[in-house]
């Protein structure tokens, strides 16, 4: 088979975990085994998300003496592709992988005019209370946003139109190399007169690694993430995890555009468009979720 995986940001570094090297290091190596199996077992694709990392590298950037302004976020990306993928090659050799695996570093062509240049919605950095989110919104130009119960940075998140580097990932993928594409959900780019350029977002990779799934006709999306599935009555006394499901039933309920609300629109998709399997589930359960035994595991019909 072949099959793209979707590691969550959130899942790397937890929520209101301090953002240590040595933490996400960790989180990797957990997750390893599995992934060096699906990697042995079958064509795999990691897409990872960054959005508490680049929001770091941005606060970073930001408070840097030395530089005129901060660095766009496309640069931030590319930036947390190189750290997340060295981490993801190490992790999956330490792991006992054997074959090989790279990163590619990967732009992700996005319409200069989506609309969600003017609606931001995607999380990136740490959490704050109310009162310090507005604060610093109010201090450095930011739109910030509720993730549950706490207050975060939100950046613009522009659907992904296409991957620059696809075919390059699947000449890899087809040679039996394990392939680290997309990683943050590409660095943002649009169509100038001069060719590609950066812009001020951050592209939501469950997006992304649907687009790359279908593209590449994988026959099965996986979104891991930092909870166990999808949640019926989420933030309830009732909340559990919704099992088998059809996407028209997780169609029909709505999610919080900024977490699970990309991730269910995106496996959907997959689902309705190529009549393939997808899963969403935790990080800790790859495995398990890979194999179809945790998560939400969502059919057409
Ligand atoms: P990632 O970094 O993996 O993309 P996100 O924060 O974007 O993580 O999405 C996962 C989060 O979605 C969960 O931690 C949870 O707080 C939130 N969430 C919102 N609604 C639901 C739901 N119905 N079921 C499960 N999780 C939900
Ligand atoms: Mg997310």
């Amino acid at each position: 088979m072949r099959i793209v995986v979707a590691l969550g940001g959130n899942a790397l570094l937890r929520r209101g975990e301090s953002p240590e090297s040595a933490i996400q290091l960790e989180h990797v190596a957990e997750a390893s085994p599995a992934l060096a199996k699906a990697a042995t077992d079958h064509q795999l694709v990691l897409v990872h998300g960054n959005g508490p990392q680049v929001g770091m590298l941005a606060l970073e950037s930001a408070a840097d003496p030395s530089i005129s302004r901060p660095y766009p976020f496309s640069d931030l990306v590319a930036e947390t592709q190189g750290v997340i993928g060295y981490w993801l090659q190490q992790g999956l050799a330490n792991a006992g992988l054997t074959t090989p695996v790279v990163t590619l570093v990967t732009q992700t062509l996005v319409e200069a005019d989506d609309p969600s240049f003017g609606d931001p919605t995607k999380f990136v950095g740490t959490a704050y209370d109310e009162e310090r989110a507005h604060q610093l919104a109010d201090a450095n130009g930011w739109t910030v946003r509720p993730d549950g119960p706490a207050w975060r940075r939100v950046v613009a998140s522009p659907l992904p139109q296409r991957i620059i580097e696809l075919e390059t990932a699947r000449t890899l993928l087809e040679g039996g190399t394990t392939v680290v594409l997309a990683g943050g959900g590409g660095v943002p780019v649009v169509e100038t007169a001069h060719g590609l350029a950066g812009v001020e977002a951050v592209v939501d990779k469950d997006h992304v690694a649907a687009l790359i799934a279908a593209e590449l006709q994988a026959d099965l999306l996986i979104l891991l993430t930092d909870v166990d599935g999808v949640m019926a009555d989420y933030g309830t006394l009732q909340q559990r995890v919704m099992g088998e499901v059809t996407a028209d039933e997780l169609l029909a309920l709505s999610f919080p555009a900024g977490s699970m609300g990309p991730k269910v629109a995106a496996a959907c998709h997959f689902v309705q468009t190529t009549g393939k399997h997808a899963a969403i589930g935790a990080l800790a359960a790859a495995g398990d979720v890979i194999g179809g035994a945790a998560g939400t595991q969502i059919r057409g019909t």
